[in-house]
């Protein structure tokens, strides 16, 4: 097989075979196949596209790559959740407890913030002494002995995604549906939870801007998922406005307890319960999706879900007494209030810009491994919806010096559309996508 014939029959639009794609992903692995005629195939799969049945060859390659969990001995139903990536989402932190509190276990593999969008593994370590670092053995024995989970990926998780998904970022080829697709689902795949839910976001804030763009990648992943035998559904949620009121990730892991101890904003709260029920609901531990909102409403209510978060951060490693204490979490030095400048409604809150303001104040990376502060971010007081006085508080920033927090008040003010009439309700929860039959 001569892989410069693979290049070319992409480039003219054929469909290749599973031991073409194989030829081309596993020799790129392995060192045979150099990276400028992977970068080359990218680009024809980029502009061409690829079938369903390529995307599924495709994403299992990757995900058979490397090493590969096999969950089946925890003694447990495992869910797990992937979120696209969005300004202020903090739900891992309220849903893995949710879960685990109504039986269910949650085993997750998660990321870093990279741009505007933040990273559940950087919300974590800003929880004094929390480990996000761990080898499989200690991962399912984690799992096993507690039934909740929530790592970095191990290096040797879908190696081959890792190595694809750092050419086509720099190659102009990450915005390719299907690669998007089989990146996400084979390393879930690789983690092997039986049940998954995909919460899929879509605004200003979010991978995808576009509804349209977003229900095709979360059908797209929600096939590729069921073909592998996961029991899997896709949420797609709006992401124009930050979800809750906290961006910044010491101060989201505070809104988090907040919200377990039932004090949360309201769509946060929602959101939380919705990807909660979903995941009861695919691992078979409720009748409904409705059922499944209400086990994680009552897990909320009677206080479990909190008494899960506490063990789990004593699990790994992290200072339990942040849940009765939250002040025991890093603080930035800085605060400066952003006041409305006349009375009127909020429109809404530009998600990116916000996001902007607090990558601004450094709660985020422009490029990976660079350091980031944990103790800054945006604290809204205000959302779409809301109507405000004149000098009334719109956001609350926590910065690291007085000059970068005045600067970032001035971007913040600018992310905040204000009318004369009261805004049209957004809804949080756009649609739902599951296979035939779920
Ligand atoms: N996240 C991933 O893991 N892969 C992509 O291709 C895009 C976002």
């Amino acid at each position: 097989m001569r892989t410069v014939d693979i290049i070319e029959r992409k480039r003219d639009g054929a469909e290749l075979s599973r031991e073409e794609i194989e030829h081309l992903v596993m020799g790129y692995v392995r060192g045979d196949v150099p990276d400028y005629q992977v970068s080359a195939w990218l680009m024809a799969v980029c502009c061409r596209g690829m079938s369903q049945r390529e995307t599924f060859d495709l994403t299992a390659v990757m995900a058979s790559s490397g090493e590969t969990l096999d969950l089946s001995g925890v003694g447990w139903p495992v869910a797990d959740k992937h979120s696209s990536g969005g300004v202020g989402d903090k739900t891992t932190l309220i849903v893995a407890p949710l879960v685990r509190a109504r039986g269910v276990a949650v085993a997750k593999m998660s990321g870093r913030g990279l741009g505007f969008t933040g990273g559940t593994l950087d919300k974590l370590e800003s929880i004094p002494g929390f480990r996000v670092d761990m080898r499989p053995t200690q991962f399912l024995q984690q799992l096993s002995r507690e039934g909740i989970v929530v790592s970095g990926q191990t290096p040797d998780l879908a190696p081959a995604d890792r190595l694809l998904y750092a050419l086509r970022d720099v190659t102009g080829t990450v915005a390719s549906v299907p690669l998007i697709a089989s990146s996400i689902m084979s390393k879930k795949l690789a983690v092997g939870a039986g049940a998954l839910v995909l919460d899929v976001k879509v605004g200003s804030g979010a991978l995808m801007t576009g509804l349209a763009e977003a229900r095709e990648l979360a059908r797209l992943m929600v096939e590729i998922g069921a073909a592998a035998g996961k029991r899997i559904s896709a949420l797609l949620s709006s992401m124009d406005q930050p979800l809750g009121c906290a961006v910044g990730n010491a101060l989201e892991v505070v809104e988090a307890i907040q919200t377990l101890r039932g004090e949360g904003p309201a769509d946060l709260v929602e959101l939380s319960t919705l990807l909660a029920g979903e995941m009861l609901f695919l691992a078979d531990a409720a009748e409904s999706l409705e059922a499944g909102q209400r086990l994680a409403l009552e897990a909320l209510a009677s206080g479990r879900a909190l008494e899960v978060f506490e063990r789990w951060v004593e699990a790994q490693g992290g200072d339990p007494r942040i849940v009765g204490s939250p002040g025991l979490i890093d603080q930035a030095p800085f605060r400066e209030i952003v006041e409305s400048p006349r009375a009127g409604w909020v429109q809404g809150v530009d998600a990116r810009k916000i996001a902007a303001a607090s990558l601004l104040l450094g709660a985020g990376r422009a490029r990976k491994g660079d350091p980031i502060d944990r103790r800054v971010g945006v604290v809204l007081r205000a959302k779409g919806g809301a109507e405000v006085q004149k000098g009334q508080p719109l956001a609350e920033i926590h910065a690291a010096d007085a000059a970068v927090a005045r600067k970032a008040a001035a971007d913040v003010l600018e992310a905040f559309t204000l009318g004369a009439a009261p805004a049209v309700p957004v809804a949080t929860v756009l649609e739902r996508l599951g296979p035939d039959g779920l």
